[in-house]
């Protein structure tokens, strides 16, 4: 955990958040900032970056991350979503603690442009 890390307090309780789903090893929850009908994001408790940061002791819980978000998508109404990590800032990173976006609820363009 890093004390000036958003998503760390989100998982200590100190930052508030709509959780969708939480076991010993992943988090779930609403994005404040919808960019769908439906936005939620999945990260890891444990504190990693980004995806550049993955570690090889990081894959089982990163397989288990993508696979929780998918199937808490369905559960959630969106069986078709699009599943998102953005790495690094110019890509759009702006929480330095890893994070799957999963959206859904309406047509998602394809490619990006
Ligand atoms: P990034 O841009 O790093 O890929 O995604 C960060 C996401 O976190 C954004 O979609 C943003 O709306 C969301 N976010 C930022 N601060 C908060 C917060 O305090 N609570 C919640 N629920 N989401 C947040
Ligand atoms: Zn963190």
């Amino acid at each position: 955990m890093l004390d000036n890390c958003l998503f760390c307090k989100i998982i200590k309780g100190e930052v508030p958040a709509r959780k969708i789903y939480e076991d010993d090893q992943l988090l779930a929850f609403w994005d404040v900032a919808p960019q769908a009908p439906k936005h939620f994001l999945i990260i890891p408790k444990k504190h990693i970056s980004g995806p550049s940061s993955i570690t090889a002791t990081d894959q089982e819980i990163i397989g288990a991350l993508v696979g929780k978000g998918a199937q808490l998508a369905a559960e959630n109404g969106i069986p078709d979503c699009r599943l998102v990590m953005n790495n690094g800032a110019a890509a759009g990173q702006t929480v330095f603690h890893l994070h799957l976006h999963v959206l859904g609820g309406r047509p998602l363009p394809w490619p990006l442009g």
